[in-house]
């Protein structure tokens, strides 16, 4: 406001493919006095370009703004020069209202990041004792849906074995009270406004996470696990990378972002997260017997056609209007008689900020997961009618997750943008080991 620049740093090893690297930001110090935030950000900028980052500058990108408030610095002034708090500048519906905030949104909307991070503290005097946290100012309580909560706890731990006490949110429960009515976002300090951190996970499928750091050294340690984490494949995936990839569950059926380089899947990402607002999922409604059916749609008008059907009568119609062939299918579904009908389910528009124009395909791919108990084998998979074969582009993927599941996956390439992609069946015959309950005696 003052001309003052706001500066973004990006670190990565330029030599690496850009194709394959996950992106990062953290931003400090949107609120002015909270300059430990900065530090933080500046030491890890220092850490990063050191021998032991090598791999994480290979492949992720990582955007750095340490000091978002710059008229605020010297004043030690929470809010901005016209009396906004910047953190809280945020709406469902339109852009931020200031010059700083703006930058923000605008550098978000550009790299679409997987990790977006939100840096708070003290100035330096530390005048006052202040609780550090992540994740803490509830800003993904309600659009909590990208595993935050586990998340954040590999950070506490971190910080916990350096020795820095961290606040849980959990054990706070009666802080969130004075913020439940009307105040449907639960953020920090902001009423009715929304976070930078919702604002990242509500237009990008971004985890987002907010940190107190009252030392800078604190701060750092916590950067770095994040980034670590981001190197390795989460609990429920195969592939390394910030758990943002599935964004839809519904019972044992997951809508998940396509592809085979980090590029790849964040444009897949981005597309269904934006249009999740149109996705249906109609399955078999079952105990685990060895066969699970699900449909996929892009048309809401698929709800009310698909709510309730007798299992076979839905794939006759199905079929027909497909123009596939499913006997074998219907043969395959006689055989487990508990399978008997499906039931449609409807994901709440909270996605679409924008008012995109609706899809009818996927045309950066789509992922869709059926989670099998146990340590599943399969037997054959269908998809659209036709049995496939394992493939990372398109076919099937499976692999057993540390909590004790199977995780089917089908991959389905980009389409064009034609009705006969609106939809997708995909079935899957499997044998799962019985579970031994023990002796309960
Ligand atoms: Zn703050």
């Amino acid at each position: 406001m003052q001309g003052q620049p706001i500066w973004l740093l990006t670190i990565t090893d330029q030599a690496a493919d850009d194709q394959d690297k996950q992106r990062v930001l953290m931003v400090g110090q949107e609120h002015g006095q909270e300059r430990s935030a900065s530090l933080a950000l500046l030491e890890l900028a220092r850490w990063l370009v050191t021998p032991a980052a090598a791999g994480i500058r290979r492949s992720q990108s990582v955007g750095l703004m340490p000091i978002a408030n710059p008229d605020s610095w010297e004043d030690l002034r929470f809010n901005n020069l016209n009396d906004v708090n910047l953190y809280a500048d945020y709406s469902l519906e339109g852009e931020p209202t200031q010059p700083e905030s703006q930058a923000i949104a605008h550098t978000l909307a550009r790299l679409q990041p997987e990790l977006f991070c939100s840096l708070h503290g003290t100035e330096f005097g530390w005048k006052y004792r202040m609780g550090e946290s992540n994740g803490f100012s509830w800003t993904t309580s309600q659009f909590d849906r990208a595993h935050s909560r586990l998340f954040i706890e590999e950070i506490n731990r971190a910080a916990e074995t350096a020795g820095f006490p961290q606040d849980r949110g959990e054990e706070e429960a009666e802080r969130i009270l004075p913020w439940l009515p009307g105040h449907v976002y639960h953020s920090y300090y902001s009423g009715q406004r929304m976070t930078s951190c919702v604002h990242a996970y509500h237009r990008c499928h971004t985890l987002a996470n907010t940190m107190e750091v009252h030392h800078p050294l604190s701060g750092l340690i916590r950067c770095i696990r994040m980034l670590e984490l981001g190197m390795q494949p989460w609990r429920t995936e195969k592939v390394a990378g910030y758990p943002v990839r599935t964004m839809f569950q519904q019972d044992e059926t997951f809508v998940a972002a396509y592809g085979q380089t980090a590029a790849e899947r964040r444009a897949s990402r981005v597309e269904l997260w934006t249009h999740a607002n149109q996705f249906l999922v109609a399955r078999g409604v079952s105990e685990p017997v060895g066969l699970a059916v699900t449909a996929f749609s892009l048309d809401p008008n698929d709800f009310d056609r698909w709510r309730t059907m007798e299992i076979d009568a839905f794939l006759r119609q199905y079929g027909e209007e497909q123009g596939i062939d499913l006997t074998e299918i219907r043969a395959a579904c006689q055989q487990y008689d508990r399978l008997q009908s499906i039931r449609c389910d409807q994901i709440k528009p909270v996605a679409n900020p924008q008012g995109a124009p609706p899809i009818r395909a996927a045309t950066k791919g789509l992922s869709l997961r059926l989670r099998l108990p146990g340590q599943a084998t399969v037997q054959r998979i269908w998809l659209d009618g036709r049995t496939i074969r394992p493939s990372p582009r398109d076919g099937y993927e499976s692999w057993h997750t540390p909590n004790n599941f199977t995780m089917l996956q089908f991959n389905i390439p980009p389409r064009a943008q034609s009705d006969q992609y609106q939809r997708h069946l995909i079935v899957a015959a499997y044998e799962a080991p019985r579970i031994d309950r023990g002796k309960l005696t």
